[in-house]
């Protein structure tokens, strides 16, 4: 990480970051750019170089925040209408901590509203262009973040992942991109999607800036009762020997170009003297229909609080309060975000409960316990993130199940609550990006990420 000192200013790095991030404007990577208040923050810690005060572990970093992080600076729009206007009083707990040690916050960056999608097309603000080539979509729903990486305009953002939005994207724009264990990072501050998969994490374009904001970021917070004492820095790194690879997913549906990426690393780690395990886990096939019952039926919990009275926006058109309900929250989601909200009402209705909502947390505990006994018999596994390399724009977006199919394999991490980190894999024939994800059990954090140098 380029931090600020005496011969590099901080005012020099971030307008070097903000220059950039105009020259690529035609990315539609920023919701807000924030120059007044990144260059004056950059001053404040120029002012305490030259003191010869401490500056913290990041200080002068400029990166980039997603939109649906809390931060008094701009709006926290979610990329969504029914938030426009909305100013936070707050700040997430993620943010506190990395701007404490001196980061600097140039803009907010486009994502799926409430991340709900795979490739940033569900933005109230339009898509955003995937990095390696403009006619092909960002990933989602943490697009903005990844694209704002990969074009170096930023040396890490922060993003969200309830079932995949930090590693696909990740994986499409060529750059490393962290889920940690549930719990590890706090979630206060986040608008929320899925509050028992959503985890706050990075991006970044090496594994040991994953691990210092990691060793920023983690730790209990008084606020978020889910998250765990900080064992990230505690942890030891352990040895490891055994990689798994999983057997069940059919080849038809995975890209061959992925298929040997895959093949291709594994190679290269057996001739670095580890042992590939093939390990069969037969219900991780299951994980996207139980992941597309759970995550609607919590997000239609989490977005109910989005009534036009307390928040953003609120539609004219109504007279009556019911109707102002009904006018704002039909103006204000996207169609992604009602579809979900009606899913997931369904699946918790009385007369449908049993047989969806239930059945989809059984099948979330047998992914759970496969994932236990699959570290049992090896110590990380490698796997593809997605199916497909990124697609083209307009491709999918009309077709949400042909969208959900793109999380097939990266929702069953955040069932199971366990770590995954985007690794590089190289490129297609065609010059597009694809990303493995190394999956570790919980708490395996530090060592997943230390482990990925060897896929280099
Ligand atoms: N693409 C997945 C979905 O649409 C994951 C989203 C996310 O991780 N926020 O639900």
């Amino acid at each position: 990480m380029k931090t600020a000192n005496k011969k590099v200013t901080a005012e020099r790095l971030v307008k070097d970051a903000l220059e950039k991030a105009k020259h690529f404007a035609d990315y539609n990577i920023f919701t807000f750019l924030d120059e007044e208040g990144a260059l004056a923050r950059a001053r404040e810690i120029d002012a305490r170089i030259a003191k010869g005060e401490k500056v913290g572990r990041l200080a002068g970093v400029p990166y980039a925040l997603k939109d649906n992080f809390l931060s008094p600076r701009g709006e926290t729009t979610a990329a969504a209408h029914i938030l426009g206007g909305f100013v936070s009083p707050i700040t997430a707990t993620s943010v506190e901590k990395i701007e404490a040690e001196g980061a600097i916050m140039i803009g907010r960056v486009n994502m799926d509203a409430f991340a709900h999608g795979s490739s940033t097309e569900n933005s109230y603000y339009g898509p955003t262009l995937n990095s390696h080539d403009r006619e092909r979509v960002a990933g989602g729903s943490s697009g903005g973040s990844a694209v704002a990486v990969a074009l170096d305009i930023v040396e890490f953002a922060l993003g969200t992942d309830t079932g995949g939005s930090i590693r696909q994207p990740a994986a499409f724009n060529g750059i490393y991109g962290f889920k940690p264990t549930y719990g590890t990072v706090s979630r206060y501050g986040v608008v929320a999607m899925a509050s028992s998969t959503d985890c706050i994490s990075f991006m970044a374009q090496t594994p040991d800036d994953i691990d210092l904001l990691m060793s920023i970021a983690s730790g209990q917070d008084p606020k978020d009762m889910t998250t765990l004492p900080d064992y990230y820095n505690d942890s030891k790194v352990k040895k490891v020997k055994k990689i798994g690879v999983v057997t069940d997913f059919d080849n038809d549906s995975i890209d061959i170009e992925i298929r040997k990426a895959l093949k291709k690393k594994c190679e290269l780690l057996k001739s670095k003297g580890y042992e590939i395990v093939e390990l069969s886990m037969p219900s991780l096939k299951y994980a996207l229909n139980a992941y597309y019952v759970i995550v609607p039926a919590e997000v239609a919990s989490n977005l109910s609080r989005y009534d036009g009275i307390r928040y953003g926006f609120r539609s004219e058109k109504s007279e009556v309060l019911n109707d102002l309900y009904k006018h704002t929250r039909d103006e204000g989601f996207m169609p992604e975000n009602k579809r979900r909200i009606m899913v997931g009402n369904f699946v918790l209705s009385s007369g449908f409960y049993d047989a969806y909502f239930l059945q989809a947390a059984k099948v979330r505990t047998l992914i759970v316990n496969e994932y236990a006994k699959a570290f049992e018999q090896c110590d990380f596994i490698l796997m593809p993130i997605s199916p497909n390399p990124p697609f083209k724009l307009g491709e999918k977006v009309d077709d949400p199940v042909a969208m959900y199919m793109e999380d097939m394999m990266s929702v069953s991490t955040n069932l199971a609550g366990i770590p995954g980190l985007a690794v590089p894999a190289g490129e297609t024939t065609n010059g597009l990006p694809i990303g493995l994800q190394l999956v570790g059990p919980r708490r395996s954090d530090k060592s997943l990420i230390e482990f990925s140098k060897e896929l280099n």
